[in-house]
């Protein structure tokens, strides 16, 4: 096939180091030369430009994956699909769902909306690697175009990945719980860990900070654009879910306060009985 992206990022740069050995052609399209120029030196792509218009073989294009930031996804789908054959699809995989795929879809006939549940602390071309959706959970959400779906379904497979069907709404509640909360849940124990008022404590639990602050903390130590972005655009799930976080939390105060420490066991328990049906 013929495949565009747009964003040569940490998901669009490893999109393209999965597809190309597949036997497809990929181009890519960013906003920086130097980003250009490092896709097609790393091979995440065969040819990559600033502007969509000088890609050879553009008219060809059987699927696009928009792989820019959330708030550059629908501007970006604007600007290329009227350069493109009616007949190419487009598909996305930015972390909200509802605020996109209908205004995509008023875009752009053959939208299909994805999010592979794939990362790392890194971003940008550099951070691109092979395999990074293999064994992932990815979201497509359901079109009336089913041959769009079966494809974009196909080409989540095609690199590893699972793929589960949802519609934006369910895919944004379910986000809210086990990733933005958990974006913000993490930074809110640095930021608690940075009101420390003695430097020689402070001091002592940097460097006495370990395997479990490395697991607790690193979603919240990351790139905080991304961070803003869940916040902005599933803003009414992601408050319902830090509400119920915040509840949560005031029990386990409360336990604490009174020194009921079976209420506090209790409380961990179910959390220990829950952590199985999340991750292995
Ligand atoms: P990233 O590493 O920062 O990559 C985004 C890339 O898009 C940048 O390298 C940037 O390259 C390019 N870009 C920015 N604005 C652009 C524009 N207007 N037009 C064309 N290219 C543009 O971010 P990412 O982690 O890959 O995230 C990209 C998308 O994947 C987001 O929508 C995010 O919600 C989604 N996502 C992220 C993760 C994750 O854990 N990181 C997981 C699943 C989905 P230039 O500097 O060269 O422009």
């Amino acid at each position: 096939m013929n495949i565009g992206i747009a964003g040569l990022g940490l998901i669009g740069g490893s999109l393209g180091l999965d597809l190309r050995p597949l036997g497809h052609y990929v181009w890519g399209i960013s906003r920086s030369p130097d980003t250009c120029l490092q896709a097609v030196a790393m091979g995440a792509v065969d040819v990559a430009c600033l502007d969509s218009e000088m890609i050879p073989y553009l008219d060809k294009t059987d699927v696009v994956i928009v792989c820019t930031p959330i708030a550059s996804i629908l501007p970006t789908i604007a600007t290329i699909a009227p350069r493109l054959q009616s007949s190419t699809i487009f598909t996305d995989v930015g972390s909200v769902k509802s605020a996109i795929v209908e205004p995509a879809t008023q875009l752009c006939d053959r939208f299909v909306g994805s999010h592979p549940m794939a990362g790392t602390a890194f971003s940008g071309i550099n951070a691109a690697k092979r395999n990074l959706f293999h064994q992932r959970p990815c979201v497509v959400t359901p079109s009336q175009d089913l041959e769009a779906m079966a494809m974009v379904r196909s080409l989540w497979e095609s690199v590893g990945a699972i793929v589960y069907e949802c519609s934006p709404e369910a895919h944004d509640r379910a986000v809210a719980w086990i990733s933005h909360l958990p974006v913000m849940v993490s930074a809110g124990l640095l930021l608690a860990c940075e009101q420390e008022v003695d430097g020689e404590v402070a001091q002592l639990a940097q460097n006495l900070a370990s395997s479990g602050f490395r697991d607790t903390s690193r979603v919240g130590g990351g790139n905080p654009e991304l961070g803003r972005l869940m916040a902005e655009y599933n803003q009414p799930a992601l408050l319902k879910t830090l509400h119920t976080y915040q509840d949560i939390l005031g029990s386990l105060i409360s336990a604490i306060e009174s020194g009921n420490w079976d209420a506090v066991q209790a409380l961990l328990a179910k959390a220990q009985t829950a952590r199985p049906l999340y991750v292995e």
